[in-house]
Parts: structure tokens; C-alpha cells; sequence
């Protein structure tokens, strides 16, 4: 009975909210007659509780980090702390508005201004911003502060380098930011090949974007000389931070000659994210990209909170008010609960776990690049092909067993792939449980092929069409459809 609709359940007269009879005076002209509505808004009237199961209900039919396994690589899917939400509802921060004088939210400011201390203290880098909306706009942000600097310096250049296994938002970023994507590919080995490097590097050359630990889950160990050659050139070096998780009080970007770092607090900092929810993409400057960084800029002055006068040199604004705050609130509230210590240990946490996973797995699936990983491990599954079997069959197969698909198909540069993360948050036993399921789903597909092709089996709805899934939403549930 909890597979109706709400306008299904709806009936004439049913009633969530009853309010008190009036005790004034009714006043029929607040509100202007052009703004008034004309027709019902069509909503379904429904009582309290069936409001309330019915959207419990739903929120069991998806798979999410709070219900199980959400090994998602690259998407750092850890368990979100419930606290960051309470710090979140705290009404001195919900009940302000955005245009509020400064004076009149010090408290807001002040967690700005140590959110971004904390930030520059993690990555090692002078200054910060924390408008850009997610990892993506961090990107362009940066690239925009690295043409302002170029530009400043009479030549704005032309081309930007990133690695063949470079996140998609890289390049589009690179495009929208006005340069040329120069594609360098990897080496036998998965790292940056210094020699490939060497022969692209020029004068049009603005900057090079590298994530690091790469998407192959990988440390680039030649980080130092790379960024050598790329100041050598009079570039800048980038680092596309969303594999942040793995360095945490271990390493900073900002030692290792990374200029401009963008860090994705939805994943490296615990904030809820997937489904298009709001992000937040911080990006940390070296100090010579200060003065371009947008603006307003937080700033601590004289034991009080304001707004820094702009910079000439600024970019401007490059969103609406000041970013994501809700997000940045359980940011911070995470980095404060979990100290310097519990940061690195949360690290070196998600290292072992990837690297647990891959000892489990290794013998049962490819491992394209043999090193040790960092916070994930890139898999192939090639091994399904002989028994007419794709890796996107294996992923939709997880489902029945109760855990979200890791992510496939990227790095593009490795064949079927599979790529996990795991996160610090999970147990060995969920670990355990997971590598049972893909070792299992192997066996499957030897003795019944055909299973795999029909999966998933106990999801509300079968297999999408992905491409036009999302654009043609059928949130209708069929009864009849056969399962298991
Ligand atoms: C997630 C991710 C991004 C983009 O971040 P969004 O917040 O999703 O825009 C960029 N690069 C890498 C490697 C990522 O994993």
C-alpha cells in the first residue's frame, strides 16, 4: 500500500495542519490582487501521518550511504556524522538572511574565516575562497584566477594540460575557462610520464591540471619534478583536490608545488551529497593568486569578523551571495570534531581499506596498475567478457546484494573498469561482505549468464535506459513488473 502516489492516497478534506480560529480581525489586503493566485496549486491533501510515511517510504526505495555500501570511487560516498546536521539547524545560522549586515552575523563570518584557516592549514596553500558551488565550479574559479594572473602578467596563454585520466569536469572546465585541453597520456606504469610532458611543454602553455592521487587511485610520485618542469615553462600547476581524502595530515598539496587546489567538502568532508544536492568547492591559493581571488572575502580584523574591501585585482564575484553555507557549516563541524589527529587517521583509514580490498579481489579480478593505492582501487572486469558478460552487468548485479555499484567505465584508460572506494567509515566486515558479493556475482556469471544480464532484480525498478532515464522520469511503480 506504500506504492501510491501521494495524489493517489490524496482525498478531498484530509488535513496535515489544523490552525486556531482566527482571534482578530480578518485583513483581506496584504497581499496585492495581481500576486494572488487564480486556480488551486493542486496539492494533494493528505493527513500528517500518511505525509510522513509516504515520504519514508520513498527514501528507503534508493540506495544511500545511511541504508548501506556506497563504494562510489572518486566520490568519496563516507557516512555523513548526524551531528554536522544539528550544527546545521542551529537557528542563529538558519534564521539568517543574506542580505544581513555584517555586524549582525559575526558568528557566520567567523566560521568562514576558520573554515578557510583550516583549509590553507590542510592544503598547505596562503589564501582561500569558499563561493564556488562543487568541485566542477572550483575548477573553473581556479582556472579563471590562473588567466587573471597570467593575464596581469601581460599574456594570458593558451592551452592547458591535464592527463588522459583526467575527470571529465577537467576538461570542460579547461573549455569554458577560454583554453585548449592538451591531453597528455600515461605512462606504461599509470603515473605522469616526464618525457611525454617534456614535449608539450611551451610558452602558451598556462597551467597543468592533476589529480592527485590520479583517478587511477594512484600517488604521482614524480609530483616535485613535475612541478619543476611546469614553473620552469612559467606555467601553474593544479590540483583537482577531490581525491583529498587520502592525504589528510599526511601530505599537503602546497609542498608538493601545486599553486591552486580546489577541495570538494562534500566528499573529503563529510557533507551529504549524490543526487544533485548542494556541494561546496573551496579553492586554496599560493600567495601570488591572492589578489585575484572573488570577492567578498571574509576577514578577521582588529578581534572582529567582516567583509575584506575588494581587491583590484579581483575576479569578481562568481556566484550568488557566498556559497553553499549550510554545507560549509558541516564542514567545519566535521574538521572540529575530528581534530588534526582524527583527520590523519581517517586517511590513513580509507588507504588501508582500499588496499584490504584490493588484496581480497586481486586474485579474482584485473588490477591494471600494480602499486599500492591510496584511498581507492581501480579494478578491470574484463574477466566477465568471455561469458558475454559486461561490467555494467556485474554492477547492477550489487544492487541485489545490497550495495550501491562502485563506479565503471572511468578512468577511461583502463578497460571495463571498476573503480572502489571505500571510504574510512566501513567496517571490515562490511568489506568482507562486499568482496563475497563481487566474487559471487563472477561465479554467477560462469553458471548463469543470463541472470546477469536481467539484473537488478530487487530495486523498485529494473534496468534504465541511462541516457534517457533522467530525462524522461517515469516515477510510476509497476506492480506487475516481474522480479526474482
Ligand atoms: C567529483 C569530482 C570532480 C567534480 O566535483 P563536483 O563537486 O562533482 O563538481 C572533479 N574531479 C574529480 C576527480 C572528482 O572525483
Amino acid at each position: 500500500m506504500y506504492d501510491k502516489l501521494i495524489f493517489e492516497i490524496a482525498k478531498k478534506g484530509k488535513r496535515g495542519v489544523r490552525l486556531p480560529k482566527l482571534d482578530v480581525p480578518a485583513e483581506d489586503n496584504l497581499i496585492p490582487e495581481n500576486l494572488k493566485r487564480k486556480s488551486s496549486l493542486g496539492l494533494p491533501e493528505v493527513s500528517e501521518p500518511e505525509v510522513v510515511r509516504h515520504f519514508v517510504n520513498l527514501s528507503a526505495k534508493n540506495h544511500h550511504i545511511d541504508k548501506g555500501f556506497y563504494p562510489l570511487g572518486s566520490c568519496t560516498m563516507k557516512y555523513n556524522p548526524k551531528i554536522n546536521e544539528q550544527t546545521a539547524r542551529l537557528s542563529g545560522f538558519t534564521g539568517l538572511h543574506p542580505f544581513q549586515d555584517a555586524s549582525d552575523a559575526k558568528g557566520a563570518l567567523r566560521l568562514l574565516v576558520e573554515l578557510g584557516n583550516d583549509l590553507m592549514e590542510i592544503s598547505g596553500l596562503d589564501g582561500v575562497t569558499l563561493q564556488p558551488a562543487a568541485g566542477a565550479h572550483g575548477e573553473l574559479t581556479g582556472l579563471m584566477l590562473m588567466r587573471a594572473y597570467h593575464e596581469a602578467n601581460g599574456n594570458p596563454r593558451k592551452k592547458v594540460i591535464i592527463p588522459d585520466s583526467a575527470h571529465g569536469t577537467n576538461p570542460a572546465s579547461i573549455i569554458t575557462a577560454g583554453y585548449e585541453v592538451i591531453q597528455l597520456p600515461s605512462g606504461e606504469d599509470g603515473l605522469i610520464d616526464l618525457n611525454a610532458l617534456e614535449a608539450v611543454l611551451d610558452e602558451d602553455v598556462a597551467a597543468m591540471m592533476i589529480t592527485n592521487p590520479s583517478t587511477l587511485g594512484l600517488f604521482e610520485s614524480n609530483i616535485v619534478a613535475v612541478a619543476k618542469m611546469i614553473h620552469d615553462a612559467g606555467a601553474l600547476l593544479y590540483m583537482d583536490g577531490a581525491n583529498l581524502n587520502a592525504m589528510l595530515g599526511i601530505a599537503r598539496p602546497g609542498d608538493m608545488g601545486f599553486d591552486v587546489v580546489h577541495i570538494n567538502l562534500h566528499k573529503t568532508f563529510s557533507t551529504p551529497h549524490g543526487g544533485g544536492g548542494p556541494g561546496s568547492g573551496p579553492v586554496v591559493v599560493r600567495e601570488h593568486l591572492k589578489p585575484f581571488l572573488p570577492e567578498p572575502l571574509p576577514v578577521r580584523e582588529d578581534d572582529t569578523y567582516k567583509w575584506a574591501e575588494p581587491s583590484p585585482q579581483s575576479i569578481g564575484r562568481i556566484g550568488a551571495f557566498y556559497g553553499n553555507f549550510g554545507v560549509m557549516v558541516r564542514a567545519y563541524t566535521y574538521i572540529r570534531m575530528m581534530g588534526a589527529e582524527g583527520l590523519r587517521h581517517s586517511s590513513e583509514r580509507a588507504i588501508i581499506n582500499a588496499n584490504y580490498l584490493r588484496r581480497l579481489l586481486e586474485k579474482h579480478y584485473d588490477v591494471p596498475f600494480k602499486r599500492i593505492s591510496m584511498h581507492e582501487v581501480v579494478f578491470s572486469g574484463s574477466v566477465f567478457k568471455q561469458y558475454g558478460i559486461r561490467t555494467t552487468d556485474a554492477a547492477k548485479r550489487l544492487l541485489d546484494y545490497g550495495f550501491h555499484a562502485p563506479t565503471i567505465y572511468f578512468p577511461l584508460i583502463v578497460p571495463e573498469a571498476l573503480m572502489i572506494e571505500p571510504t574510512e567509515t566501513e567496517s571490515k566486515e562490511t568489506l568482507d561482505a562486499f568482496a563475497e558479493a563481487l566474487i559471487g556475482i563472477l561465479d554467477e556469471a560462469k553458471d548463469n549468464p543470463e541472470l546477469l544480464h536481467g539484473a537488478p532484480y530487487t530495486t523498485p525498478v529494473g534496468r534504465l535506459n541511462e541516457a534517457l532515464a533522467a530525462k524522461l522520469l517515469d516515477v510510476k511503480y509497476d506492480p506487475n513488473r516481474e522480479t526474482e
